[in-house]
């Protein structure tokens, strides 16, 4: 791998970003939760902003719940990224989705092709975000955007680290409370 090949993995690709943000528009538990879109009109502003819907376009309940599904079955996958395993849960519910969300090759004036929604609304919406990860999977940054290995934490990350490794959305935070646990865990059952 050339430096240059590295140095693009120094974040997270615009394109992936988005999934990113859309994972993490709910992480943590308690008093460091974290969570948006819990109604139609939230989603609505969190999709324009995102370039992902016009303004003006409705967005209803059963919108938002496809979105949440998506979210939480991408969480899923993006837990296998850390896990190494691959859980069947999420393949189901992201081949529904994916089945009212029709895509179109287009190509651009620079030569490159893109896949595109093929039809308006949040259904384009989230035609766009699964062709992100398609998109992902196809050109190998895929398996570097992650979950939180820390279970009250599962906040997506973009792993940077040379060889793929990295398993905490921060090493300080996540990493070091797991730690605690699990030698508290660990200090229990010596006492038992
Ligand atoms: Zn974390």
């Amino acid at each position: 791998m050339t430096t240059r090949q590295e140095g693009q993995y120094k974040a997270v690709p615009e394109s992936l970003a988005v999934v990113q943000a859309l994972v993490n528009t709910q992480y943590g538990q308690g008093r460091y939760a974290h969570t948006e879109l819990t109604s139609p009109e939230q989603l609505r502003a969190w999709l324009v902003g995102y370039g992902l819907l016009k303004e003006g376009e409705p967005v209803s309940e059963g919108d938002l719940r496809r979105v949440l599904q998506l979210r939480e079955a991408l969480r899923s996958l993006l837990r296998a990224n850390v896990e190494k395993e691959v859980l069947t849960s999420p393949i189901g519910v992201l081949n529904h989705l994916a089945s009212a969300a029709p895509l179109k090759v287009r190509f651009h004036d620079d030569g490159r092709g893109t896949l595109e929604p093929d039809i308006a609304g949040v259904d384009g919406a989230l035609a766009s975000l699964i062709g992100e990860v398609f998109t992902a999977m196809i050109n190998g940054t895929w398996g570097r955007l992650k979950v939180c290995r820390y279970e009250r934490c599962q906040k997506a990350f973009y792993d940077t680290s040379k060889n793929r490794s990295g398993v905490w959305c921060s090493m300080a935070r996540c990493g070091s409370r797991q730690k605690a646990r699990a030698y508290r865990h660990r200090s229990r059952v010596a006492q038992d």
